[in-house]
């Protein structure tokens, strides 16, 4: 059974002009829950379908999460929805099950295409995220006869032309491989009555805005649009107030590393020492499940090699890999048959991995909000976490940033026989005082006014691990550090890299 989903601040429904919401928000203090609309608390009492709510307790779920009341009731109605929620919140249930639900008297077992055409387009940033959504959309609507589909880049187009011309209801797509159907006349958009923008604010990190309003254009006026983002920017409320019309504001607290369901260490160790380490705490501490951060594509691959060479089975997961091996790698290890995946920011973002009991950080993020990307993976849906940070000296400015960002102080343990240098030692000791200003760099969350630090980067130490030949199982091309970005924003670390290349995506 799924664990329930921890009762957190939500607390905002309201109806509006999307901008004056948002710059209203700030002055917001939340509602406390009995001054607020009534919130269910169990799933019969959102209104849902029997088919829909089999499929819930199919599923395991023995409450709605915060986004699930709030959302689901003002989705039944018809009504656009702004929702500040990320993943790991059950916002794919919180849009789906509704959204399902409002299209189940279309619901029809004719074998015409022309009996089922495309009515709900639920756009993602990443292939993964398509996935995995395509496979909610799929399990939530197992009992009422709608028609789920997937497309994204980087895989064959022509099952999905086949899988288009049968007749889909509900499609979820990345938008670069919507467009290469859009061009081949393979989908028609004409019928859809209801849009969902997911993870708004990584299309637009990833330079999808130009396709996204290419996609728009094609959509009829006259529909429900859904768009859900973590953080809010201008550019994200300039879209909202075209997409949207007079849209209900849903936000809930961003499941972070705030959450007491998680515990943060540091292990301050010699960069030299790292892989040591991390082997030795896989080993010694019973972890079977563990999604390992490191920097760049070509680290990420060094890494997993050199596991593998160590006797522990770990794979990699980054946007040079096909996406035959990304899907491979993750499948694995959700089955527990890769133990270990070692991961770069942009490739683990959007990856539900339920109940991942520990991600270690190989390497400290650049931007401290990328630290709480990584540790949502963990703790999530009720349940407990570990983030376990291996920090070397030249890191400190960095764990300094994260914990002021995170407003906590990461209790330090040294792993005996993988002591730290004197200077390592000293540098961790004093993150707290030694801390320079820095200037945001990301657009500030809803809940929290959160903001990215950026950090400066010291240069990296020749590193024995890093310099040792990386041997593909494949034919992988490493690529060069750091990781690519975007098209449109070359200096963004998450630019259009996994399932972002806007051909591919
Ligand atoms: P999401 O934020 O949509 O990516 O969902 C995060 C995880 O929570 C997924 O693994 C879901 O299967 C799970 N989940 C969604 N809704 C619930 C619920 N009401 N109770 C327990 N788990 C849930």
């Amino acid at each position: 059974m799924a664990p329930p989903f921890p009762a957190g601040p939500l607390n905002l429904v309201l109806r509006g002009h999307i901008k004056e919401l948002i710059q209203r928000q700030s002055s917001f203090a939340p509602v406390p829950l009995s001054a607020g609309p009534m919130i269910a608390t169990s799933f019969s009492d959102l209104g849902l379908l029997p088919q829909l709510l089999q499929a819930v307790i199919d599923k395991g779920y023995t409450e709605p999460s915060p986004i699930q009341a709030q959302a689901i009731p003002v989705i039944l109605q018809g009504l656009d929805v702004m929702g500040g929620a990320q993943t790991g919140t059950g916002k794919t249930a919180g849009f789906t099950l509704p959204l399902l639900q409002r299209l189940a008297p279309h619901a029809n077992t004719s074998a015409s295409p022309a009996r089922h055409p495309v009515r709900a387009l639920i756009l993602t940033p990443t292939r993964e995220l398509a996935a995995q959504v395509a496979e909610s959309v799929r399990d939530y609507g197992k009992h009422l006869g709608l028609r789920p589909g997937v497309v994204f880049g980087g895989v064959d187009i022509v099952p999905q032309i086949q899988m288009l011309r049968a007749g889909v209801e509900v499609l979820v797509a990345t938008p670069g491989r919507l467009l290469d159907h859009v061009q081949q006349k393979t989908v028609m958009l004409g019928q859809v009555e209801i849009l969902v923008l997911d993870e708004a604010d990584r299309m637009l990190d990833m330079g999808f805005m130009p396709d996204i309003r290419r996609i728009l254009a094609l959509l009829p006026a006259k529909r429900q649009s859904l768009l859900f983002s973590a953080t809010f920017s201008e550019e994200i409320k300039r879209l909202a107030d075209n997409m949207l019309h007079q849209p209900v504001l849903i936000e809930v607290a961003r499941p972070n590393a705030m959450t007491e369901l998680v515990s943060h260490e540091v292990h301050p160790v010699r960069r030299e020492r790292k892989r040591d380490l991390l082997a030795h705490l896989v080993r010694t501490q019973n972890l079977q499940q563990v999604l390992v951060f490191g920097g760049t594509r070509l680290g990420v691959n060094r890494l997993a090699y050199q596991l593998q060479k160590d006797g522990i089975h770990a794979s990699a997961i980054h946007g040079d890999k096909s996406q035959v091996e990304r899907i491979q790698a993750l499948a694995d290890f959700k089955s527990g048959k890769t133990p270990v995946l070692v991961a770069t920011d942009v490739a683990a973002r959007g990856l539900d991995i339920q109940e991942l009991p520990a991600v270690i950080n190989f390497e400290l993020p650049g931007a401290p909000e990328d630290y709480v990307h990584r540790i949502g993976r963990t703790g999530r849906a009720g349940s407990t976490g570990r983030a376990i940070s291996l920090v070397c000296a030249d890191e400190h400015e960095k764990l300094a940033a994260i914990e002021k960002f995170i407003k906590q102080r990461i209790p330090q343990t040294i792993i005996p026989g993988f002591e730290p240098d004197a200077s390592g030692v000293s540098a961790l000791m004093h993150t707290e005082r030694e801390r320079p200003e820095r200037r945001p760099d990301r657009g500030s969350s809803l809940t929290r006014g959160a903001r990215a630090h950026s950090v400066k980067t010291p240069a990296k130490p020749v590193d024995s691990i890093f310099s040792a030949p990386y041997v593909p199982s494949k034919a992988v091309t490493p690529a060069a550090e750091p990781e690519r970005t975007g098209p449109q924003k070359p200096g963004r670390q998450v630019a259009a890299l996994l399932g972002g290349l806007r051909k591919s995506g």
